[in-house]
């Protein structure tokens, strides 16, 4: 019987966690009898590493790591992926907004013979403004990557354990979970499914963390921006160009440009104008150029993409990282209570 692994993300998750505890086991064990949970506590600074434990001593198939400190939702879920060990995984949030109940007909996908099964949100209950976000973000996204993501699709999938284990060899830090899976590649399907309200607590992806991702999402999928920079530097200087020409002509014929009421005026308001022009677009293009050269920093400096502080049920062991090539970077011990790491 092939194993199931559930990865769920959790930050700051009390109150929704007992209904999840509930749903979530009442939809397995409809599906499948061998499954496990892997959940990812982010750093959480309430009661929800205490109501994981409980529920790892309650139910041993379900599991818990916890980050030394919030590393974000990428993060948890890329080491969902790394401490699972099922054929296949599913990715779900916490706050059920992802319903349970369709990992059914996921699976279903999945015998078929689908290695990469996504949830299309037919509806969404979101507020409006980020409903319009997310829409143009789609779009933007799908005009400048070459991997095309499908619009309306979140981060509720399965993955088989061949595309799982590609995932967990790349290396990279600032990971947009929804491109490298479309990025993968082999046989993906879809099935569309209601996005509701979050079943209790408030959202933990603030505006900020949300505008971080959509930022991995483009600067890791796309070199366009650069290509911009380099085309508005050209447009640029090719206006700059123009303007002079139109000077020195207005200047030759300064009677004739006066007649038709463009008479050449000393310290013109213009100079002003261009020099504001060109110091933006140069500032926007260092920008851009900057935003590579962080995520290049980021990735040279090789950090641990995250820290485990303490688990119950992994065997952390066996798993530690292998693109973070040695062990001193990641704690080998199963902690149980917060131990200093050695770096
Ligand atoms: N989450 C996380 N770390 C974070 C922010 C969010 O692990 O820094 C988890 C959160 O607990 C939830 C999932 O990611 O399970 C989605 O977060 P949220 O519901 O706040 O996002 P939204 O549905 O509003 O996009
Ligand atoms: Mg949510």
């Amino acid at each position: 019987m092939p194993l199931l692994s559930i990865i769920v993300p959790c930050y700051n998750e009390e109150d929704v966690l007992p209904q999840l505890f509930q749903r979530l086991s009442g939809a397995l064990s409809s599906c499948t009898s061998d499954y496990e949970v892997v959940c990812v506590d982010d750093g959480s600074r309430d009661r929800t590493w205490q109501l994981l434990q409980s529920q790892h001593k309650a139910d041993p198939r379900w599991r818990v790591v916890s980050f030394a400190r919030n590393f974000g939702h990428q993060a948890a879920v890329s080491a969902g992926l790394w401490y699972c060990s099922g054929d296949a995984a599913v990715i779900i949030d916490a706050d059920l907004q992802d319903p349970p109940e369709e990992i059914g007909r996921m699976l279903d996908k999945w015998r078929e013979g689908y290695q990469v099964v996504c949830g299309i949100r037919t509806r969404r209950d979101d507020p409006i403004i980020k409903l319009l976000l997310a829409w143009s973000f789609y779009r933007v996204f799908s005009r400048l990557s070459s991997y095309p993501v499908s619009h309306d699709a979140g981060d509720f999938c399965l993955l088989d354990r061949s595309v799982v284990d590609v995932l967990n060899t790349l290396p990279e830090r600032h990971r947009y979970l929804r491109g490298l899976r479309s990025w993968c590649g082999f046989r993906q399907t879809a099935i569309q499914f209601e996005r509701h309200r979050r079943a209790a607590g408030a959202p933990k992806y603030t505006s900020i963390k949300s505008l971080r991702l959509a930022l991995d999402g483009i600067f890791s999928f796309s070199t366009i921006p650069l290509r911009l920079a380099t085309f508005s530097g050209f447009l640029v200087s090719s206006l700059a160009f123009l303007g002079v020409v139109f000077y020195f002509v207005q200047k030759l014929f300064a009677r004739e440009f006066s007649a038709i009421g463009l008479t050449p005026m000393p310290g013109f308001p213009t100079v002003i104008i261009s020099i504001l022009f060109l110091g933006g677009v140069q500032l926007i293009c260092l920008g851009i150029a900057g935003e590579y050269i962080g995520r290049v920093y980021e990735e040279v400096k090789a950090r641990p993409y995250w820290i485990i502080a303490a688990s119950a049920g992994i065997d952390l062991r066996s798993r530690s990282p292998a693109s973070l090539k040695d062990e001193l970077r990641v704690p080998t011990r199963e902690v149980g209570k917060c131990e200093n790491l050695t770096f």
